[in-house]
């Protein structure tokens, strides 16, 4: 059969949008309202929060007797201030795993506990190679990392009266940028394959067409820290499809220009059969797709299975270069899973 058209246009500009809504894991409220604003713009689907503040998306199939669920996670990496220095400067407590230096010299705000956004820079306590000489080479650890803040602060009194406290959201800057089809941001991870699945509801529905199943879409919260499709999941699925960034680099046979059917990693192999169902669909449609496994990797799918989730689990997405750094991909990638996820809605 043929797939509906994707909006390649639509994907990129909910894209960009939803990478400018910060969603450090924790505090993903905003970025779960964008998501829903979207679909309900879409229309014709029925939508709840879960009580741990995920999205549930459900789209009404031409069947209902063997559902089926997709996920992606709207949380990304981020930081919380852990405490405020006796200079004023603040020390960070990671969200989700990353090195230091992915982030080093990277612009933030930090979110007072009354909603203000207090601008700053995330630096290595020994930034300046004029003072410090070869000391400017020291280890990045959560003792040596700091934030400057771009407001006259001299003392840990002076940033305590501009409202900041030990709690407070950081929200690393996503630095979002198209060019010839690329795009570069922070957090494509995995914010990319949210895009996928809300511009096939978006395809699906400018087409006219139901899945073929009934079928739920969670937007996650907590993946990042381990546990996010834990929960949220509807009992009656049969099978869980979770979107995320296929890992690019060395050995990968991942790239940034298609898509990827991820059938291992860190957690084992996922489920070999709806692994084959999902190869003979993008051969179906012509999609050039590639096959990896990922060697230091886990997925909101393997959550649900840790938890007990007795379902198959299969993991897709777009290549990802240079992930949980200054990332990239291709609307390419982007299109191909959107039609990835399409075959895999509209077929038995
Ligand atoms: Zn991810």
């Amino acid at each position: 059969m043929s797939l509906p058209s994707v909006d390649a246009t639509y994907l990129q500009d909910f894209l960009s949008g939803l990478l400018n809504t910060p969603s450090p894991t924790g505090y993903t409220e905003e970025a779960i309202a964008y998501v829903e604003a979207a679909a309900a713009k879409i229309g014709g689907v029925k939508m709840e929060r879960t009580r741990k503040g995920a999205l549930l998306i459900t789209l009404e199939g031409e069947r209902s007797d063997a559902p089926r669920a997709l996920t992606a996670h709207a949380d990304t990496l981020g930081a919380m201030v852990k405490e405020i220095k006796g200079s004023g400067r603040l020390r960070l407590s990671k969200l989700g795993g990353y090195p230091w230096n992915f982030v080093e010299g990277e612009g933030c705000r930090v979110r007072t506990e009354q909603g203000e956004m207090i601008r700053g820079t995330i630096l290595f306590s020994k930034a300046s190679v004029h003072v410090y000489g070869q000391q400017v080479d020291g280890k990045r650890e959560d003792d040596s990392m700091e934030v400057r803040l771009d407001a006259p602060t001299r003392s840990a009194d002076d940033t305590r009266k501009l409202g900041i406290q030990p709690g407070d959201f950081v929200f690393i800057d996503p630095r979002v940028e198209w060019t010839n089809g690329f795009v570069r941001s922070r957090h494509l991870d995995d914010k990319a394959c949210v895009a996928n699945l809300i511009s096939a509801v978006k395809s699906l529905r400018d087409a006219g067409l139901k899945p073929r199943q009934t079928t739920y879409l969670l937007i996650s919260n907590y993946e990042e820290v381990g546990h996010g499709a834990a929960a949220g999941i509807p009992a009656d699925a049969v099978e869980l499809l979770a979107v995320d960034m296929a890992a690019v680099g060395d050995g990968q046979t991942s790239d940034e220009f298609h898509a990827t059917l991820c059938v291992k990693d860190s957690g084992g192999p996922y489920h070999h059969g709806m692994s084959q169902r999902l190869r003979r669909l993008a051969e179906a449609e012509g999609l050039e797709y590639r096959v990896d496994i990922y060697p230091f990797y886990g997925s909101d799918g393997e959550a649900l299975w840790r938890a007990g989730g007795d379902l198959a689990v299969a993991l897709i997405g777009p290549g990802v270069d240079a992930s949980h750094n200054y990332e990239r991909t291709h609307t390419d990638a982007l299109v191909d899973t959107t039609r990835w996820v399409l075959a895999y809605l509209l077929n038995d």
